[in-house]
């Protein structure tokens, strides 16, 4: 079995390109008539859905970005009665608005061969044990790994994460053959298995399929020797159904995007004009088949490359790097989308300073959270107690408007650098953007 859909996954350049103009038109049609934000951006750009004859129009359409997502929230941008919708799913970050994304059955089905395409392209097939240790939930990565799992028609474990000895005891028993989780999940089971005698020869996987989150080139081989696997590499968005939207094969060379479902351009960040092949810039996805939550020139704010550079695992799918950067100011942290804007409203609210540093590294294999706030005098001439008290209110703060928490260190006034210009408000020690190597200059 080398591909899922061998028809679309090989489909000659040309024949994309035909297909991608007819659904956009369709598509474009659909989102006018039924998403009333787009509606208004498109009639105050001057463009009409009878303009858009392919894709050499697309660069007509204004863009959406997560902030319109978010001031709509939650169903604004929903093109379908919501009775045709059969599921929800939402972004890892919390602002208090986060984005809902909506799916008919068709969108799902969609979405799971998606997943399925990036299973197959790893060498599954049905007989393989496909453990997911991905979040099950509002989470994508659960639900579309277990989907597709189940469309390759392999045995799925849906264990969700957590849970290492349970994890390893099922891997075990059941001979479980693909991992799929968080590449930092990933090694931290690897450590957790050396730590209990099992040698990476004696577990039963063979390949993982690892995403959501920034891992780089050295980060893939350390997986691989520590789990005897190969490692592959997924990408995706809630926005754009989840995971799945590009995913890598056995190549290793960068992930096809799968082309017959979504458009990507690469754009310059600061202008929004459209860069030729090769050139580094914002991808940007248009949705080609979507139903519920179809979404036109989506900013991921995802920094990379795309190639057409002939691949030898016949895929005709354009191909991404691997993200090198964001254009905006967001981490991901354990998984979880943070923006530093989340922390200073909890600091202000909690009658704080808007003195902090966020500081992350990665220890270990696995990512490290602190976050150095200033006191004031007053507080400063607390008992050590008060102060520790202080301290984890705000680590419950934090955890309730960020899904995860950090270690709060409150530290003495004026002891955070003060900046000339823009203040350095993120320390990331973590090294996790990788080359791509495999691009031909
Ligand atoms: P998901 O629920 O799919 O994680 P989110 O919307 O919470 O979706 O996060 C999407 C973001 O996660 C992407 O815009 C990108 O920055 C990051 N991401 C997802 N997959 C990868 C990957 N394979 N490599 C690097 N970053 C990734
Ligand atoms: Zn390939």
């Amino acid at each position: 079995m080398r591909y899922f859909q061998e028809k679309a996954e090989t489909m000659p350049v040309s024949e994309i390109r035909k297909m991608q103009s007819e659904k956009l038109v369709k598509q474009v049609r659909h989102v006018y008539d039924h998403v009333e934000p787009y509606r208004r951006k498109m009639d105050a750009a001057g463009v009409k859905p009878e303009d858009i004859h392919g894709v050499e129009d697309l660069h007509r359409l204004p863009f959406v970005s997560k902030d319109d997502l978010r001031e709509e929230y939650p169903k604004g941008f929903l093109a379908v009665p919501q009775r045709d919708c059969v599921r929800i799913q939402s972004t890892s970050g919390t602002t208090g608005r986060r984005v809902v994304a909506f799916y008919t059955q068709h969108d799902v089905d969609l979405w799971e061969e998606c997943c399925a395409r990036a299973i197959v392209a790893a060498g599954g097939t049905p007989d393989d044990v496909v453990q997911v240790a991905y979040g099950y939930g509002l989470f994508t990565g659960g639900a579309g790994l277990n989907g597709g799992s189940h469309k390759v028609g392999c045995l799925t474990l849906p264990m969700s994460s957590g849970n290492t000895d349970r994890q390893i005891q099922f891997m075990m028993d059941l001979g479980a053959t693909f991992l799929c989780c968080t590449p930092s999940y990933a090694a931290y089971l690897a450590e957790s298995m050396k730590e209990r005698g099992i040698a990476p020869e004696q577990n039963p996987l063979k390949a993982g399929i690892f995403g959501a989150e920034p891992w780089t080139e050295e980060m893939r081989q350390a997986i691989e020797k520590s789990l005897g696997i190969k490692a592959y590499d997924i990408y995706g968005l809630t926005e754009t159904s989840g995971p799945g939207v590009a995913f890598e094969c056995q190549a290793q060379q960068g992930m096809h995007i799968n082309e017959d479902h979504f458009i990507a351009e690469i754009i310059d960040p600061k202008t929004g004009e459209v860069l030729p092949e090769g050139s580094k810039g914002e991808l940007v996805f248009t949705s080609l088949d979507k139903e519920a939550f179809p979404l036109l020139r989506y900013r991921t704010k995802d920094i990379c490359i795309l190639s057409r550079q002939k691949c030898s695992c016949g895929r005709s799918f354009i191909r991404m790097t691997k993200p090198m950067g964001r254009s905006d100011d967001m981490l991901i942290i354990r998984g979880v989308n943070v923006f530093p804007s989340q922390i200073e409203t909890v600091l202000l609210k909690e009658g704080y300073t808007p003195n902090y540093q966020i500081v992350v590294d990665r220890v270990n294999n696995s990512d490290t959270f602190d976050i150095l706030v200033e006191m004031d005098e007053e507080m400063f001439g607390d008992t050590v107690s008060a102060i520790t008290g202080r301290e984890k209110a705000l680590v419950a703060a934090m955890r309730s408007m960020l899904g995860i928490g950090p270690a709060v260190h409150l530290v003495a006034p004026h002891s955070i650098e003060r900046s000339e210009g823009k203040a350095v408000r993120v320390v990331d020690k973590r090294k996790l953007i990788s080359e791509a190597k495999w691009l031909t200059k």
